[in-house]
Formats: structure tokens, C-alpha cells, sequence
């Protein structure tokens, strides 16, 4: 017995803490800093380098929904655009995710839009399905860390279930391809109601790297609404994490 405790004590604390306050590498790259004196040649050149086509044109600004966070645009204009380590960029709104010159604010979701519902029935308990649609397994493995014994959400009541059925919302990762259209439409049909979607990372928010490929079929995105965007490439523990949190006002 003796010799189990100290075992136990030898492993230390394994859980974090505090989920909201957990301090993560300098190097994440998290909610982006742009100063609001980007040139019109910068700008230029920083929306050709960019992949995915997250910056805009005219303003400079960088929508965290297309972003593969790669951080190239940073690299051409050091002291212009930083990425900083803050991982809570879940927002309630499509268009909060566009982030402008001088933003210097955190990026929180809208109170006024959360669902009165969400909150009264999932506060204590959510059981959510994970649907990998096209996604490359990246943001899968993710979501699934939210559970292990260092995240450990379940502490919460948030858990992922294995049927859509014992389900109260479903979250989307990967770009939405053709084949998964419909499988995408009868799991979330399975889910009772009322229920929620959430979009993790930025292949489910916008297509990412994929958008405007005639191999998507991104009718459910555009048809439903959506709950919670959780940008990432892939999403960070910490981020879906916090982003639930919020939507769910623990
Ligand atoms: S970090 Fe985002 S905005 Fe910047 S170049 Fe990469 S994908 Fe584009």
C-alpha cells in the first residue's frame, strides 16, 4: 500500500487545473495582432503568399475561418502581423472571425446570440458525436485529447458519444467532401432535438485549403445553423475546450 501511494505521489498532479487559465508555448499561434498601418503593398503581398486565401485585400485583415495558421504572412511583415499564444478564438458569429488592423481585443462569443436552450439543457451535461467529414484525422485527434487524463472534460459532463442517438449535438471536422454530404445529413437527423452543431477547425468553417473544390458538397454548412466555430489547424484542446465553455456560460 505504502508502495502504491508512493507511486501515485511520484506521478505528480496529472490533470490541469484550471482549463481556462492554462498557460500554453510562445510558439502556438493563436489570435492574430495587426497593426493598423499595413501598406497597400504590403497587403498585396501578403494576400499572394497566403494558401488559403484568408487575407483580405483591401483591409489587411485575416479571417481566422479560412486561416491555416502557417504563419508566412507574420514571417513577410515581422512587427506588422504577430500571432500570439491566446487559444480562446471561438467566437458564435461567422463574421467576428475576421480580424482587422488594430483589433487588440480577446476574442470572446456574442452573449446576446447564444440559444436560450443550450444553456438551460446542456449547462450540467453535453454529449456530443464527432463527424469526420473529409477531415485529415488532425482536428480528430484533437478533440479526442479533450478527454484524456490531462484535459479530462468530462469533469464537465462533456463527453463524445458513439451514437448520434444518445447524442444533444454534433461536431463537424474536414472540409464537408460530396461523399460525406449525406452521411453528414442522416447522422445529424438522428440527433434529438433540440440540438447543436459546432465546426472545429478551419477545414469545416470555411473548406480551408479545399474551398471552391467541386469535390465538397457544403449545402448542410450553409443550410443549418451554426452553434459555436472553433478555428484551428488543427483545433487546439484548449480552444474547443474554452470555446464549449463559453457557449455552455460556466
Ligand atoms: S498564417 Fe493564415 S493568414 Fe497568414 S499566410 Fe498563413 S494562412 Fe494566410
Amino acid at each position: 500500500m505504502i508502495k502504491e501511494l508512493k507511486i501515485l505521489s511520484g506521478h505528480g498532479r496529472q490533470f490541469i487545473k484550471d482549463l481556462r487559465k492554462q498557460p500554453v508555448s510562445e510558439r502556438f499561434r493563436g489570435l492574430p495582432v495587426i497593426t493598423d498601418d499595413l501598406e497597400e503593398k504590403e497587403i498585396r503581398e501578403a494576400v499572394a503568399l497566403c494558401p488559403v486565401n484568408a487575407i483580405d485585400s483591401r483591409s489587411g485583415a485575416i479571417d481566422l475561418g479560412n486561416c491555416a495558421f502557417c504563419n508566412e504572412c507574420a514571417l513577410l511583415l515581422p512587427g506588422k502581423i504577430k500571432f500570439t499564444n491566446d487559444y480562446r478564438i471561438a467566437s458564435n458569429k461567422r463574421e467576428d472571425l475576421l480580424i482587422r488592423p488594430g483589433h487588440t481585443g480577446p476574442l470572446r462569443i456574442d452573449e446576446t446570440v447564444v440559444r436560450e436552450d443550450v444553456r438551460r439543457l446542456f449547462k450540467k451535461a453535453l454529449k456530443l458525436r464527432e463527424v469526420s467529414a473529409g477531415g485529415d484525422n488532425s482536428c480528430e485527434m484533437e478533440l479526442a485529447a479533450t478527454g484524456n487524463v490531462n484535459f479530462d472534460f468530462g469533469r464537465y459532463g462533456i463527453e463524445f458519444v458513439a451514437s448520434p442517438r444518445h447524442a444533444d449535438g454534433i461536431v463537424i471536422t474536414g472540409p464537408v467532401t460530396s461523399n460525406m454530404a449525406r452521411a453528414l445529413e442522416i447522422c445529424y437527423d438522428a440527433v434529438p432535438s433540440p440540438k447543436i452543431i459546432i465546426l472545429a477547425g478551419s477545414d469545416a468553417i470555411s473548406g480551408g485549403i479545399f474551398e471552391g473544390s467541386p469535390a465538397l458538397d457544403r449545402s448542410f454548412i450553409s443550410n443549418h445553423h451554426i452553434d459555436l466555430y472553433l478555428p484551428g489547424n488543427p483545433v487546439h484542446p484548449l480552444t474547443f475546450i474554452n470555446g464549449v465553455m463559453d457557449l455552455l456560460g460556466h
